[in-house]
């Protein structure tokens, strides 16, 4: 092997070790930022006092770590969420939803069973589409 030939190979080992390392640091610092601390916040409400919790996705990585502040229940479905309350003193904040009102709903409560909002309840329904349908009619006549 030529000196030549060697010192190409050893800048070769020597840039490839670079790029790894590189790939490494990199990938390990995505890591780190996966979970924003503000924007993307999900909406939590307490389901005895109605206490509002806004979660960055920081926060709710936190939350759910920490034995603490998540109940962990084998009597309850593993993918069922709820935390602790700080008025309360009990595991009473489920995941909540804003509504077209822009008003704060929970759809499952602590026990993991589904609420009906007034909106998925069919017999509001048929009411608002009797006059819709007339609405509708109208402008076709035109
Ligand atoms: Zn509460």
């Amino acid at each position: 092997m030529s000196p030549t030939v060697k010192n190409v190979v050893m800048l070769v080992v020597i840039v490839g070790a670079l790029v790894a390392a590189g790939f490494f640091f990199f990938t390990r610092g995505k890591k780190e930022t996966t979970y924003p601390k503000t924007g993307f916040e999900t909406q939590w409400i307490c389901e005895k006092c109605g206490k509002h919790y806004e979660l960055s996705p920081a926060q709710y990585k936190e939350w759910l770590d920490s034995p603490d502040r998540r109940r962990r229940d084998p009597n309850y479905p593993a993918n069922l969420v709820v935390f602790w309350c700080d008025d309360c003193k009990t595991f009473s904040v489920v995941r909540a939803r804003i509504d077209a009102s822009g008003n704060w709903v929970i759809t499952q409560d602590s026990e993991g069973r589904r609420i009906q909002t007034e909106a998925a309840q069919p017999t509001g329904r048929k009411g608002a589409a009797g006059p819709k349908k007339s609405e509708s009619e109208n402008p076709e006549q035109k």
